[in-house]
C-alpha cells in the first residue's frame, strides 16, 4: 500500500492491539463534537516547536536560520484535505513508529479502560472530556499521511494509515518534505467536508487554540500568502485585568486537554528576591489518572518564555491536580533537567506558588463555600495527603479541610465549625475511621458520643488513618480515635442534660461476668471492661490506649506492612438488658457461648468476620435451640 505522491517502497506495520482498540472506539463512537481533533494536532505541533527551541539551547545547529516557530494550517476544498504543518523538532523513522504506532502513555491506557467500562453513550462523552491525541484525526479522516523530517537530519519519512489496523512507513523525498518538522495531512471523509473550509477551521482555531504559544497561520489557496489567526503571544505575560474569563478558560483547556471549566485560577507575578510569573488552574473535575501512582505533576516550566519541561515536580504531590505554567527569568536557559530538581531557586518558587494556591482556596472557601466544596469533593482526598507530608503547611491544610461528621448531615463541616460547637469539658477532637460512611455512621463506638452531643469526624479515605497520627492538634485539641483507649466521656453531660454518669459502677454480677469473659476470651482479647461509650449496643471493640487505631491496623495488615495485630479490648455495656441477663445466668456453658457471641457481634459491627465462623454458627444454633419451642411439644 503506497501513496501516489511518494515512490519509495513502503513497509507495512500493524498497530499495537491497544491502538487498534482505541481507533475502533474513536471511529465508532457517534461523538458529536469532532472538532477536537484540530486542537490535538495543533497542540502536538506547538509541543514540537517548543521542544526544538529547548533542544536548540544546547545544540544551536538544530536551528541554524533562527527562523521563528510557526504552525501552518492549509486547506483544499477541491481535494477535501486539511494539513497541519509545523517547523518543530520532527520525528525520525523510529520515533514515528513509536509515537504513532503504540500507546506509550499510561494515562491513555487508563482512559481506555474507563471508556470500555462506561456505557456507549458515556464513552463518547469521555472522548470529549480528555484529549486523546493524534488518533482523534481518524474521526474525520479516511486516511492520514504524516511526513516528518527530524531537525538536523538529512532524511524524511512518510507514515500513512487508514486507521484500520495497520500503517505503512516509507522514506520520503526531501523536496516533498518540510525543511524541518512535521506535516500531517488529513484526507477528509465525505461527511467531514466542513473541515476543509477556511471559515470553519478559523473559528475552531480561535475557539480552541487561541493561546497556543506559537503563532498559527491559515491558507486556503496554494499561491496566496497565509493569513495569521493567532499571534502566539503567551497569555500569562498580560496583566490580569486585560484577560477575560473566556481567555483563561480557553488557555486552561489548551494546556490541560480537558474540556471542563476550571474551578479556580491563580495568576500572579512575583517580584523581589525571585522573579517569576505563575498561572495555575484547579480543574473543574477529576482527571482520570489522579490516583495513578505514576501520575506526575502537570505544571510546565518556562524560562523567559522558552518551554523547558513539563516533567519537573514544580508543586508538592498533594497539588498534582493543578495545571498551569511557571515562567521565570531567574534560571539559566540551558539548565539541565537534572539540575532543575535541585535548584534552590525553584524550591523557593515552589514554596511561593504553593502558598498562593492554598490561600486562593482559603479565600474561595470564605467567599463562595459552594464553589470551594466542589473542589474539595474532587480533590480533598489528594489535598489530605499534604496533612501527612507537609508539616510546614499542616495548619493551613487543616483549616481548608472539610469533613463528614455526625453533625454534618449531607454537607460538610470544617474544623472551625467543630471547634465552635465543642462541648464543655471536651478535651479532644474525636474521629472514627472506616472504609464506608454508611457503616461507620452507625458504629456502636460512637453511641456514647452521640448521646452527649459530641461531634465525631467520620473519615473514610485511606489517607485519613495516616494523617490523624501526624496532626498534633487543632486549636489546642488533639485528635483522638473513638475506637482507641478510654472514652473519657464521664466528664461531659448527656445532651438531654443528665449529669455525667460513670457507667463503671456496674453490678457485682456484671463485674463477675466480666472476669469470666476475660478468661474465656483470653486468646482473642487483651482486656474486657465496662464501657462508657456504649448506650444502645451491648458490646464493641476498641484498641488499647497505646495500640494502633483499629482501621489503621487493618490497612497496614492489608498492605502487608504489619505482621501481628494487637489484641483489642472488648467493651461491655453494663446497663444493657442483655448483659444483665447474661450475667445472671448460672449455666457456665451458656455463659461461655454468650461471651463469645458478644465478641463476634462486636466484630461483625466493625465490618469483620467472627473469629471462627464454624464455632460462631455452632453457638448461634445452640442459642436458637434454647429460644425455639422443642419439636413435639
Ligand atoms: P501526546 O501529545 O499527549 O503525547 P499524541 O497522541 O497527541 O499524544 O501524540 C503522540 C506522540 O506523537 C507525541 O508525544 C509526539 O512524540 C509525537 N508527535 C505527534 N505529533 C507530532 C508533531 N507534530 N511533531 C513531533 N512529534 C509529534
Ligand atoms: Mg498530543
Amino acid at each position: 500500500m503506497t501513496t501516489t505522491t511518494f515512490e519509495k517502497p513502503a513497509e507495512q506495520h500493524t498497530f499495537e492491539a491497544d491502538v487498534s482498540r482505541l481507533l475502533y472506539m474513536m471511529v465508532h463512537s457517534v461523538y458529536s463534537d469532532k472538532d477536537v481533533f484540530l486542537r490535538e494536532l495543533i497542540s502536538n505541533a506547538a509541543d514540537a516547536c517548543e521542544k526544538l527551541r529547548y533542544e536548540a539551547i544546547a545544540s544551536p545547529q538544530l536551528l541554524p536560520d533562527d527562523s521563528p516557530a510557526r504552525i501552518l494550517v492549509s486547506l483544499s476544498e477541491e481535494q477535501n484535505r486539511l494539513t497541519v504543518e509545523d517547523n518543530g523538532i520532527g520525528m525520525s523513522r523510529v520515533e514515528l513508529i513509536d509515537a504513532l504506532g503504540t500507546i506509550a502513555r499510561s494515562g491513555t491506557r487508563a482512559f481506555m479502560e474507563r471508556i470500555e467500562a462506561a456505557k456507549a453513550s458515556e464513552g463518547a462523552e469521555l472522548i470529549g472530556q480528555f484529549g486523546v491525541g493524534f488518533y482523534s484525526s481518524f474521526m474525520v479522516a479516511e486516511r492520514v499521511d504524516v511526513v516528518s523530517r527530524k531537525a538536523g537530519t538529512e532524511e524524511a519519512w512518510l507514515w500513512s494509515s487508514d486507521g484500520k489496523g495497520s500503517y505503512s512507513i516509507a522514506e520520503a523525498d526531501l523536496d516533498q518534505a518540510p525543511a524541518r518538522g512535521t506535516r500531517v495531512i488529513l484526507h477528509l471523509m465525505d461527511d467531514a467536508r466542513t473541515y476543509a473550509s477556511k471559515w470553519t477551521v478559523e473559528r475552531i482555531i480561535r475557539e480552541q487554540s487561541g493561546h497556543v504559544p506559537v503563532p498559527i497561520q491559515i491558507s486556503d489557496k496554494a499561491d496566496a500568502e497565509p493569513t495569521s489567526v493567532t499571534d502566539g503571544k503567551a497569555l500569562w505575560t498580560k496583566s490580569r485585568n486585560d484577560i477575560t474569563a473566556e481567555e483563561y478558560t480557553d488557555f486552561y483547556r489548551g494546556i490541560s486537554g480537558q474540556y471542563d471549566d476550571p474551578a479556580l485560577n491563580v495568576h500572579f507575578r512575583a517580584e523581589g528576591r525571585h522573579e517569576y510569573t505563575a498561572l495555575a488552574f484547579v480543574p473543574g473535575s477529576q482527571p482520570f489518572d489522579l490516583f495513578d501512582p505514576d501520575r506526575k505533576g502537570r505544571m510546565k516550566l518556562y524560562v523567559k518564555r522558552v518551554f523547558i519541561t513539563d516533567e519537573a515536580e514544580l508543586l508538592p504531590r498533594y497539588l498534582r491536580f493543578v495545571r498551569g505554567i511557571i515562567d521565570t527569568a531567574d534560571l539559566p536557559l540551558n539548565i539541565s533537567r537534572e539540575m532543575i530538581q535541585e535548584s534552590p531557586i525553584l524550591a523557593a518558587i515552589r514554596k511561593g506558588v504553593t502558598s498562593r494556591i492554598l490561600s486562593a482556596m482559603e479565600k474561595l472557601a470564605e467567599t463562595d463555600s459552594e464553589a470551594f466544596l466542589k473542589i474539595w469533593e474532587a480533590f480533598g482526598t489528594v489535598l489530605k495527603e499534604g496533612l501527612y507530608d507537609d508539616s510546614e503547611r499542616r495548619a493551613q491544610l487543616l483549616s481548608l479541610s472539610r469533613f463528614r461528621t455526625t453533625a454534618s448531615g449531607d454537607g460538610y463541616r470544617s474544623l472551625a465549625d467543630y471547634a465552635r460547637d465543642i462541648r464543655d469539658g471536651q478535651t479532644a477532637i474525636y474521629y472514627l475511621t472506616g472504609s464506608n460512611l454508611a457503616q461507620i455512621k452507625d458504629s456502636p463506638q460512637i453511641e456514647g458520643y452521640r448521646a452527649r452531643g459530641i461531634e465525631v469526624l467520620l473519615l473514610t479515605d485511606p489517607v485519613d488513618s495516616f494523617w490523624v497520627q501526624n496532626a498534633p492538634d487543632f486549636e489546642g485539641k488533639a485528635f483522638k480515635s473513638v475506637t482507641q483507649g478510654f472514652a473519657d466521656l464521664d466528664q461531659i453531660a448527656t445532651a438531654d442534660g443528665k449529669a455525667p454518669e460513670k457507667n463503671a459502677d456496674a453490678s457485682a454480677e456484671v463485674v463477675a461476668f466480666i472476669g469470666f469473659a476475660k478468661e474465656t476470651l483470653a486468646d482473642e482479647i487483651s482486656d474486657v471492661r465496662v464501657s462508657d461509650r456504649l448506650t444502645e449496643s451491648a458490646s464493641c471493640l476498641v484498641a488499647s490506649e497505646h495500640g494502633l487505631d483499629r482501621q489503621l491496623e487493618k490497612l497496614l495488615q492489608g498492605a502487608g506492612r504489619l505482621q501481628t495485630a494487637e489484641k483489642p479490648v472488648l467493651e461491655i455495656n453494663a446497663e444493657h438488658f442483655l448483659v444483665k441477663a447474661i450475667a445472671a445466668l448460672d449455666d457456665d456453658g451458656f455463659r461461655k457461648d454468650s461471651a463469645w457471641l458478644l465478641l463476634d457481634e462486636a466484630r461483625i459491627l466493625d465490618g469483620d468476620k467472627p473469629s471462627n465462623p464454624r464455632d460462631f454458627a455452632g453457638r448461634l444454633s445452640r442459642l436458637f435451640q434454647r429460644a425455639l419451642p422443642k419439636s413435639g411439644e
